[in-house]
């Protein structure tokens, strides 16, 4: 589907998604209402059951539709109203997963969880989003970004005891996710981004098979596809790990350079108050870049300055039309409040480099 804001003159095998210059855009989740599930954590048990629960779930994504066009979002999202969280509600809906039957594994190498187990071939049975995808489309005409977890980062929440192998159960997942984005596609999706902060962890697994089977889940995509590479979100177990990474965190360089090679159109990645230095961006050159210009990981407003001071920066190794202004991760875990100023804040910043390029 091709929405009224789209320009199909930018790229001939893959259109421009807007038209206007740094078209702004969030990484993904963004808090639920009150009245949905308990706000400011992870994995929120619904407040609501059955029918309540789906039309609930339904007024939330017309709420977070209007916040973020309110805020000026030039790409929407579902806010990931209709999730508990980015991995484990998508592995829910496969078969061969035991939920009931859980393990305790480290979760990329930074903190211990209990996890459901893999006892079986996988599978999807149904699609998991495509109605809340179609639900949405009905409701904007502005282009639409749906996040799905990446294959690694899906492999990494799970204990396997039927493949046995990391690699193996990567491609299954790439299969399973490539089969819900080309149906998420066909509702008219325009950007189909997968979520893999586990690139920023196993890079020799990033390189080998990560990479690949990032593309396998893409293949065959007409839509924009995306990765988003992040260092997670603002949780304590993920602040302390920041804290061992040194002053200069160089985690992106192991896996741009292949990443600049492979057939996905955008890279998602985390720019604002991160110790990530900004000429790694060059290693993508040629790709578009959702520079991340909001700290999800603190409570305090962005400037509309100090959001156009971090855009500025990356301009110096992004083409101006490849810049993609978005957040650093999902924005779950804060206030509706907060997570709305952030967004009026990244419309305002995206708005004065705006200017600054067309004067
Ligand atoms: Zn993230």
């Amino acid at each position: 589907m091709v929405c009224k804001n789209c320009c199909l003159t930018f790229n001939t095998t893959r259109p421009h998604i807007v038209k206007k210059l740094l078209p702004t855009s969030t990484a993904g989740s963004l808090p639920k209402p009150s009245w949905l599930a308990q706000p400011g954590k992870l994995w929120s048990p619904w407040k609501l059951q059955g029918v309540e629960l789906i039309e609930g779930k339904q007024d939330a994504l017309r709420v977070t539709l209007a916040d973020q066009s309110q805020a000026g979002i030039d790409i929407v999202s579902d806010g990931e109203q209709t999730r508990q969280h980015f991995v484990t509600t998508f592995i829910e809906h496969l078969d061969g997963v035991d939920f009931e039957k859980r393990e305790t594994v480290r979760i990329r190498n930074r903190y211990d969880a209990s996890v459901p187990t893999v006892v079986g071939a996988v599978s999807r049975p149904k699609p998991v989003f495509v109605e809340d995808a179609k639900f949405l489309r009905q409701h904007t005409s502005l282009p639409i970004k749906w996040a799905l977890p990446g294959p690694m980062t899906m492999i990494d929440t799970l204990y396997d005891a039927h493949y046995k192998s990391r690699e193996k159960l990567a491609w299954e997942f790439a299969k399973i996710l490539n089969e819900e984005a080309k149906e998420l596609e066909a509702v008219g999706i325009d950007i189909v981004q997968f979520d893999e902060p586990a690139f920023n962890v196993f890079f020799d697994e990033v390189n080998d098979w990560g990479i690949a089977t990032l593309e396998r889940a893409a293949e065959g995509l007409k839509c924009q596809t995306a990765v988003h590479i992040c260092y997670g979100y603002g949780i304590k177990a993920n602040t302390d790990w920041k804290k061992t990474l040194g002053e200069e965190w160089r985690q992106y360089e192991n896996t741009f350079p292949k990443l600049q090679k492979s057939s996905i159109d955008m890279v998602s990645l985390e720019c604002q108050n991160s110790h990530v230095p900004m000429d790694l961006i060059e290693l993508i050159r040629g790709k578009k870049v959702m520079v991340g210009a909001i700290d999800v990981a603190s409570s305090v407003v962005e400037t509309p300055e100090q959001v156009a001071d971090t855009l500025r920066k990356a301009l110096q190794f992004v083409e101006a039309e490849n810049l993609y202004p978005c957040t650093n991760c999902g924005m779950a875990p804060l206030s509706r409040q907060i997570a709305t100023g952030k967004l009026q804040a990244l419309s305002a910043g995206a708005e004065i480099i705006r200017r600054e390029l067309t004067a």
